[in-house]
Order: structure tokens, then C-alpha cells, then sequence
């Protein structure tokens, strides 16, 4: 019997509607939730990515700024940029689209985006303040892992979660949030010993490594949650993910698909931290 699908596209269209209303209510007093996306350089994946975004904005009917420039921009000319979005009150939300070019140091630059406007979750601030468990804003993409848990009403607590990767963005925070929820965790990398020990013991099964279908399915174990963040691009143009999907299927309980899983969740909890930082505004 086949896993259940997780189906972000699903999910994503009930969570916007609720964006929708919501957005309506703060913007009838007076405060339309804005989110800017600063890109730079011509990375044709970072193009995608923030065309959807900006479209997501205007679907539940946010204010938005796309900020293009060249891969030359100095780093001083961006973070006088940024300095200025932070002091706009019609901008409740900043996304500088990463990777940035060699020559701009990642972190300062996110750093020096507002905490309160930081709707990617990526500030030491907000990275630090999930570490003890009142996050401004979680990060998008584990965040849209857990609603994904949440939809299907999943036991969270007790069980044994594997997060396969560690990154900033997406493995830590999430065994974060994951922990705060009661589960038992364990983070795995690139030096872990026996992946398969860890990874067939995992009732929530997280990967995140952007290694296509690293994950056999031997190596999930049965009747488990598989939440595949990875979107690869195969030779022959096609995205896969990093769990073999057309494998696991048989063995796990649920399973997101790529795409159609995660990655539209990701732009989705986007727009719920820009609503509710909009929100957080007119409570002031
Ligand atoms: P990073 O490259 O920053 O991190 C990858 C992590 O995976 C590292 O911790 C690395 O270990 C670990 N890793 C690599 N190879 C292995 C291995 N063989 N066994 C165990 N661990 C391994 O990646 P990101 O977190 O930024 O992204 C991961 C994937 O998720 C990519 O495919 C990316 O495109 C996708 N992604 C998707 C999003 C979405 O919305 N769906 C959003 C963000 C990312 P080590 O620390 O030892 O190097």
C-alpha cells in the first residue's frame, strides 16, 4: 500500500486563503502587509524563485518591491539599501535572495536586515531566539515542515525524528522546532556513521542535503513521515529530491513529493511571517 502524499500545493492553497482574509482585515486598518525582495546578480534559479515569491505577494494581496541588481553591486551600496527598507513603514518584510555573489559577506548582510522585518528567520536574533523557543519568525521552510505535521494531526511528541543536514537554513531550525514539539532528535550530516542506522529508526524522517535520492528505501522505515526538502535538478531536466521517492513510497506511511511538497510551503509560511509581522505592526 503506498504512502499517503503530503501534498504542499494542497496545503498551501488552504493556508493562502487564510493569508487572504487576514491580510484584508489589517489592511482595511490602514496597515497593507509589504514584504521587499532584494536579488542580486542573474542566477536563473534565484530569478525563479523570487518571480514566485513577488506573484505569491500579489495573490493574497500584499504589497510588494522587487529590487534587481547587477552581481557588481558593492556591499556597502546593499546594506545603505537595506538600512533604508528597514525604515519603511510600508515594508513589514525583507528577503535578500541567497546565494549573494562571493564578493558580499552573507552574514552581515543579514544581519543587517531589522530582527522584526527578518521574515526569513534568518538573523542571529531570531536565530538565537528559537534556540530558547520565542522565534520572531521561524524559518520558512521548517516552518512549512511543521505545518505539514500539524495537517495530518501528527503525534509529534515521543516520537523519534532524523534530520538529515545540518544547515543553517534548514536542518538546525528544524530540529529545533521539532525538539520544542517533543520529539526525540537526531541531526545527521555528511560525517555521520551508518546514516541507515539512524534514518530506519526515524518515525519523522527530515532530509535536507541536496544529494538526488540519496535516501533508498531501505533505508526509511515502515509507516513513517518522509519530509524531503531536497530539489535537485536531474540531467534530463527533471527536479527530484533527495529521497527516492518512487521507493519509499512502499515503505513510508507519508511522503511529500517533488515538487509539490515542500517548496511551495516554504513561499507560503513566507507570507504568513510578513502577514504577521503586518499584523504585529498595527497592534503598535
Ligand atoms: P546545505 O548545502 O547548506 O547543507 C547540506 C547539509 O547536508 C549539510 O549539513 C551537509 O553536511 C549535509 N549532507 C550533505 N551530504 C550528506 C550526506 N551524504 N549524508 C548526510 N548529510 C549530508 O543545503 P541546504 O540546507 O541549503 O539545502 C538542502 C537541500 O534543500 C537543497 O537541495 C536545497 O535546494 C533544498 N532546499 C529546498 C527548499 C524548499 O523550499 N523546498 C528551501 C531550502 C533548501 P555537512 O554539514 O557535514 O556539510
Amino acid at each position: 500500500m503506498p504512502a499517503q502524499l503530503l501534498d504542499g500545493n494542497t496545503l498551501s492553497k488552504k493556508l493562502r486563503a487564510e493569508i487572504t482574509a487576514r491580510a484584508a482585515i489589517v489592511t482595511a486598518k490602514g496597515v497593507r502587509p509589504g514584504l521587499a525582495v532584494i536579488v542580486i546578480g542573474d542566477n536563473p534559479a534565484s530569478q525563479v524563485y523570487v518571480r514566485n515569491k513577488v506573484k505569491a505577494c500579489e495573490d493574497v494581496g500584499f504589497y510588494s518591491v522587487l529590487e534587481r541588481y547587477p552581481a557588481e553591486l558593492g556591499e556597502d551600496e546593499l546594506l545603505a539599501r537595506i538600512a533604508l527598507l528597514n525604515a519603511d513603514p510600508k515594508i513589514h518584510g525583507i528577503l535578500v535572495q541567497l546565494p549573494l555573489p562571493d564578493h558580499i559577506a552573507t552574514e552581515r548582510v543579514l544581519e543587517a536586515i531589522a530582527p522584526e522585518k527578518d521574515v526569513d528567520g534568518f538573523h542571529i536574533a531570531n536565530a538565537g531566539a528559537l534556540m530558547v523557543g520565542h522565534p520572531e519568525f521561524k524559518p520558512c521552510t521548517p516552518y512549512g515542515c511543521m505545518k505539514m505535521l500539524e495537517s495530518i494531526d501528527y503525534p509529534i511528541r515521543g516520537a523519534r525524528a532524523v534530520i538529515v543536514g545540518a544547515s543553517n537554513i534548514v536542518g538546525k531550525p528544524m530540529a529545533m522546532l521539532l525538539l520544542q514539539a517533543g520529539a526525540t532528535v537526531t541531526i545527521c550530516n555528511s560525517k555521520t556513521r551508518d546514516l541507515a542506522h539512524h534514518t530506519k529508526d526515524a518515525d519523522i524522517l527530515v532530509v535536507a542535503t541536496g544529494k538526488p535520492k540519496m535516501i533508498s528505501g531501505d533505508m526509511v522505515k515502515n509507516g513513517s513521515v518522509v519530509i524531503d526538502v531536497g530539489i535537485n535538478r536531474l540531467p534530463d531536466g527533471k527536479l527530484c529530491g533527495d529521497v527516492d521517492f518512487d521507493a519509499a513510497k512502499y515503505i513510508a506511511g507519508w511522503i511529500t513529493p517533488v515538487p509539490g511538497g515542500v517548496g511551495p510551503m516554504t513561499i507560503t509560511m513566507l507570507l504568513m511571517n510578513t502577514l504577521e509581522a503586518a499584523e504585529k505592526a498595527v497592534k503598535k
